[in-house]
């Protein structure tokens, strides 16, 4: 080829990676969050096809309509016409993924908005919303794990800088995870302090040596349903000044007269340090959040290795999310609701349940899964927990309740119930109740 034609390809080379480039403008393209770049912000909007759903691909098989009676969308949010069009004008608009962890490019103003609702909602000065719970969780233990190295400043911490962490026996997974990843640490020392016990609780705290303590609990426990003793945890706070994480995963929204969840309920939101919250239940979305000081915020952004690196919520999500918090404060009466569907159920069965979450003590693996079988096949949907999630005889079914399962749901449900467990027979955890 001669040197003209080779330069003529060069050029349509370019010309092509040019246009490409203008093409794939839109998969590139980010909202970043004035905080990110104090100067740098841009606000470009995608011009993405509008992609139309395959009807096929959303309508696959024939199903069964059954109620559940097993999730977490405590105030029925999870379908909600004003989140749904939020969710979807957000995805039309900036597409699905972030493209990048928090600290790159996904961080957006509809973050901050978030966050700052959240950070409100839970009477702390700053939040960080994490890409779920889990990963939330996960990130507050691995910063606290690293806080005494980093005080060490790369020799072995002293007794001084140590850090013991009292976490309840029946805390959700990924606390349990986060402790683990932070004890290999070295910096860290575990207590595991029996359920809800707070004498053994003070016992452990008064063996320990180590001046920096830790207690974190769940808030509402999302097996048993049972609430953690705020007030004698408070309590022991004072007597011996330890940091007060509570995961509040299912009291969100559930508990407290304005959604605050159990630290607004049992009236000791100022004592609660850190809270963990999670937005996949009562707001009926996705994602998870740390409210806590704003000094705590920039160690777990620094130290939590699941939020560093891992995508950021996707704005869809996000903004969903801050739909769902609008409504979940505004309409208060799925609050009052799901409160009543408490007390129906008690007094329809006598069981003296202290949350929307049920934990129904059957007994043999046998029974749990026969009484499942028979809900389903009756139109309900109730999971069966059994080992190794329970010690073996300890089996049971957990219900959940929802602001929007009616009166006449909740019979039905009641009825199947009884004829598969006799509700005498029946054990529950009911520490910890709350006036209700
Ligand atoms: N904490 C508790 C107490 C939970 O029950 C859950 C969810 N099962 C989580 C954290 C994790 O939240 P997410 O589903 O958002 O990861």
């Amino acid at each position: 080829n001669s040197i003209s034609d080779q330069e003529e390809a060069v050029k349509e080379f370019f010309q092509m990676f040019d246009e490409m480039q203008q093409w794939e403008r839109s998969s590139v393209e980010v909202h970043i969050a004035e905080e990110t770049f104090q100067s740098w912000v841009c606000e470009i909007s995608t011009t993405g096809e509008e992609v139309t759903a395959n009807e096929e691909e959303s309508h696959p098989q024939q199903f069964k309509k059954l109620i559940l009676f097993s999730g977490s969308d405590y105030l029925g949010l999870s379908s909600h016409p004003t989140i749904k069009r939020a969710a979807s004008k957000a995805a039309q608009e900036h597409g699905m993924s972030p493209r990048g962890s928090a600290l790159a490019s996904g961080y957006t103003n509809y973050h901050r908005l978030l966050e700052s609702c959240l950070a409100d909602l839970k009477k702390k000065e700053d939040c960080l919303l994490c890409p779920t719970g889990y990963a939330a969780n996960m990130a507050l233990m691995i910063s606290i794990g690293s806080i005494a190295s980093l005080l060490a400043v790369g020799s072995t911490p002293s007794e001084e800088d140590r850090i013991a962490i009292f976490s309840d026996a029946l805390n959700h997974a990924s606390i349990i995870d986060g402790i683990c990843l932070a004890e290999r640490q070295q910096s860290v020392e575990v207590f595991i302090y029996r359920h809800c016990d707070m004498s053994h609780l003070n016992a452990l705290l008064l063996k320990c040596k180590m001046k920096k303590k830790v207690v974190v609990t769940d808030g509402l426990f999302s097996m048993d349903g049972d609430f953690a003793p705020m007030v004698e945890i408070v309590k022991l706070r004072k007597k011996h000044q330890f940091l007060l994480v509570v995961d509040d995963a299912h009291g969100t929204f559930v508990c407290g007269e304005n959604g605050g969840g159990v630290a607004e309920e049992f009236n000791c939101e100022k004592e609660v340090d850190i809270c963990i919250g999670t937005l996949s239940k009562a707001t009926g979305c996705y994602g998870g959040f740390i409210a806590c000081s704003k000094s705590w915020k920039l160690i777990i952004q620094s130290r939590g290795c699941s939020f560093i690196f891992s995508t950021a919520m996707p704005v869809p999500d996000v903004v969903a999310a801050h739909a769902a918090v609008t409504v979940a404060k505004k309409e208060t009466w799925r609050r009052r609701e799901i409160w009543k569907r408490v007390q129906d159920f008690r007094v329809l069965t006598g069981i003296p349940i202290s949350s929307p979450i049920i934990s129904l003590i059957v007994g043999s693996e046998e029974k749990a899964l026969l009484a499942s079988q028979h809900l389903l096949t009756s139109g309900f949907y109730v999971i069966p927990i059994i080992p190794p999630a329970v010690p073996p005889n300890s089996c049971r079914l957990r219900v959940t309740l929802s602001a929007v399962h009616t009166m006449e749901d909740l019979k039905k449900l009641i009825t199947t119930l009884s004829q598969c467990i006799n509700f005498k027979d029946v054990d529950i955890q009911i520490s910890n109740k709350i006036a209700k």
